[in-house]
């Protein structure tokens, strides 16, 4: 039987050996890591900012009922419907519901993890509306059928060529004929643009997500590069807006921080491109806007994590996606190895929370812990602990103790008499010599199969570093 942990594995094993992807994914790391340093070059004081960032979500999440409970009074004020979503399944059944009650025949999606998260698409395509993912890199990865590979940069697994070979096989129509250059960037987005267009003007439900939801002046605040989320949210009657109850922040002012922070840490921009507020339907005498505008806000799990005093600080993660781009697990393997929405270091301190730990405890040793995620993090998340909190619980946690316990008793056994610690060299020298010596090397045998896989395998000494030691007349 297959299981997250297995699967986890082969696809890491299948990534690791993929070296085109490895290099489009180096590629845009390296140009990232660039823009990055830059940035942060930019900031009078980066670590003081981080800080800050840190106490300011601190304090929300401290006093998130409080916090939650302001946005939905004053959104309210101004016609905004505000609906409580408590699992995965009551904030697509919402939406799913109000797009049947509607009419709604099509939709246009912006950029939102969290829709990733409750699998909103594909419950909404299974009762006949048509969604489009409006953000290019999102775009794209529709256009495959596959899921965002990088919290910031769905499509940071292709190369152009890849894409333009995909845009020539789905949208050969919107491309410019007799163009020189099969890959020129230009011409794809002006393809996607061409395609993207006709969805935005047939569109009747516009679906955003939201980067931060201001409680003291009620709006949600949704930050892109391309715009497309004003596009999405300005032309289709009804805009529904997802967001996580962690988004919260306190004041109206706080954004002057957390806009360019974001920025800096996610691509390396002084400030995005786009930095949208909404707070409502449209009002009398404006020109566009929808007619109605909802905001869910999902809990999924997150309550249990906030009751995590150990743990809790993982809800200040903004997305930033800073911590993928520092991860040397990551880097290697991508995102889609991990088989979860949110992938690399936070995908792999979140997850066990939203899906449970049993299943998802292999999460947490795919790291080297070398700490490269929490030194990045903008907003000061502890994660490379919070991999060891995992691990701990994980081996606390009934299925596992039982092994696990008898193999570190045995262990701690040989290790504690300097006998059988020698008895035990010995007999592994001896198991491994044995197995290459009548061919059994390198089968399911040899449990230095999986390291000498992709390394040549040293031959096997015939003394120990102890009987050396001794043969020298050291003490
Ligand atoms: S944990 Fe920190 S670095 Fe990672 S995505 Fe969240 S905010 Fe960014």
């Amino acid at each position: 039987m297959t299981t997250p942990a297995r699967e986890f594995l082969q696809v890491a094993a299948e990534k690791s050996a993929n070296l085109s992807q490895r290099k489009a994914i180096r590629r845009a790391i390296d140009h990232y890591d660039a823009s990055a340093r830059s940035g942060r070059a930019r900031f009078a004081d980066w670590e003081a900012a981080r800080q800050r960032c840190h106490d300011i979500k601190w304090e929300a999440l401290n006093h998130l009922d409080k916090y939650l409970l302001e946005f939905e009074r004053n959104l309210k004020a101004r016609g905004g419907q505000v609906f409580w979503a408590e699992t995965a399944e009551d904030a697509r059944r919402y939406v799913t519901d109000l797009a049947t009650r509607r009419g709604v025949r099509t939709i246009v999606k912006s950029k939102s993890m969290v829709t990733e998260e409750i699998h909103l698409t594909p419950a909404l395509e299974k009762i006949g509306m048509r969604v489009f993912e409006t953000d290019l890199g999102e775009f794209i990865v529709q256009l495959r059928n596959e899921p965002p590979s990088h919290l910031v940069m769905p499509a940071m697994h292709l190369t152009r060529t890849d894409i333009a070979k995909l845009f020539e096989e789905k949208l050969g129509d919107f491309l410019a004929r007799g163009s020189a250059d099969f890959d020129d960037p230009p011409q794809l987005v002006a393809a996607a643009r061409r395609a993207l267009r006709r969805a935005f003007f047939s569109a009747e439900m516009g679906i955003t997500g939201a980067n931060f939801l201001v409680a003291d002046c009620g709006m949600i605040a949704i930050t892109t590069n391309e715009g497309n989320d004003r596009l999405g949210t300005a032309i289709p009657r009804i805009h529904v807006a997802v967001a996580g109850i962690e988004k919260v922040l306190p004041h109206f002012q706080d954004l002057a921080l957390f806009w360019p922070v974001l920025a800096t840490a996610g691509t390396g921009q002084a400030i995005s491109v786009y930095n949208t507020l909404i707070g409502g339907p449209r009002t009398a005498g404006e020109i566009d806007g929808p007619e109605e505008f909802h905001v869910v806000l999902l809990d999924n799990g997150r309550t249990d994590l906030l009751a995590d005093a150990e743990q809790r600080d993982a809800l200040h993660c903004i997305r930033c996606g800073a911590c993928l781009n520092a991860c040397p697990v990551f880097r290697t393997v991508g995102g889609h190895a991990y088989g979860t929405t949110y992938s690399g270091p936070i995908g792999s301190v979140l997850t066990p929370h939203l899906r449970g730990l049993n299943e998802y405890q292999h999460l947490s040793y795919a790291s080297s812990l070398c700490g490269a995620c929490t030194s990045v993090c903008p907003v000061k998340v502890d994660l490379h602990h919070h991999l060891l909190h995992n691990r701990r619980n994980a081996v606390r946690s009934a299925d596992r103790a039982r092994l696990e316990r008898l193999g570190f008793k045995m262990w701690r056994w040989t290790m504690m008499g300097p006998r059988r610690f020698a008895a035990a060299g010995w007999l592994g020298r001896a198991f491994v010599r044995a197995l290459y010596a009548i061919g059994l090397g390198g089968t399911a045998f040899d449990p230095l199969r999986p390291w000498a896989q992709y390394r040549a395998l040293p031959s096997m000494p015939r003394k120990s570093f102890r009987a050396l030691w001794r043969e020298r007349g050291a003490d």
